[in-house]
């Protein structure tokens, strides 16, 4: 039988900032009744699937607010989030995550990807009561360097990777599965892709340690501490 997509989902698209914020209102409208977001009595809260949900089915559009590199930097200076929270949706753009978006943890072996900008769909069939988690690394883009980010993982998936890192720091065969799967964010595809191209990506690798030293020094200035960020467990 087809899956039919919830409008509440296609509302929660926005094509600028006030149709965004307006949209943001009813976000938790997009959380459908089969998700259930509670203590994983392990490390934190987390988000269950209330019934089973088909591979390849869309489980949220993952919103918040859309912000600049600077903005972010900003954000994470004022100790309001951490380099954690936001979603990366381009090389200098992110978006805020809202309280649901965020509470989705990290598995090594993860049942949901991320494709488009910030769709979680289903990468295998899920079962109801399941946690639902996505590979975070897919979505920290190259110029995220580990001097920036890194988590320690205790997701207990066999193939744990145990410190997590960006987008490149994905062991070949797992990124291929995800490439296979469809669970890469577009920008992330398109960066990729320009990577492999061979003969500008040693370009590509200077822009990215270029935004990376960018993002280091703007952290490392006023009374930024890196220690007083808090480093989810999971
Ligand atoms: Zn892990």
């Amino acid at each position: 039988m087809p899956f039919i997509l919830p409008s509440s989902i296609y509302e929660l698209k926005f094509n600028t900032l006030e149709d965004m914020r307006e949209k943001e209102k009813d976000n938790l409208s997009c959380i459908r009744p089969t998700l259930i977001i509670k203590d994983t009595k392990k490390y934190g809260i987390g988000v269950f699937a209330g019934e089973s949900i088909k591979k390849g089915q869309l489980i949220k559009v993952l919103s918040g607010e859309i912000i600049s590199l600077d903005e972010c930097i900003k954000r994470v200076r004022m100790g309001e989030e951490t380099m954690d929270d936001p979603l990366q949706i381009g090389l200098r753009l992110y978006i805020d995550l809202d309280y649901p978006s965020r509470a989705f943890n990290h598995s090594c072996n993860p049942n949901a990807g991320l494709r488009n900008d910030s769709e979680l769909f289903a990468l295998r069939d899920i079962r109801g009561g399941e946690e639902i988690a996505y590979d975070y690394s897919t979505t920290v883009g190259p110029n995220i360097t580990s001097s920036i980010w890194t988590m320690k993982c205790k997701c207990g998936s066999k193939d744990c990777r145990k410190l997590l890192g960006n987008i490149l720091t994905i062991p070949e065969k797992t990124l291929q599965q995800y490439k296979k799967s469809g669970a890469l964010q577009k920008w992330i595809k398109w960066e990729l892709e320009e990577i492999e191209k061979g003969g500008d990506g040693g370009l590509q690798m200077e822009k990215y340690e270029e935004i990376a030293l960018y993002i280091r020094n703007a952290l490392k200035t006023t009374n930024f501490n890196r220690q007083k960020i808090k480093l989810p467990v999971h």
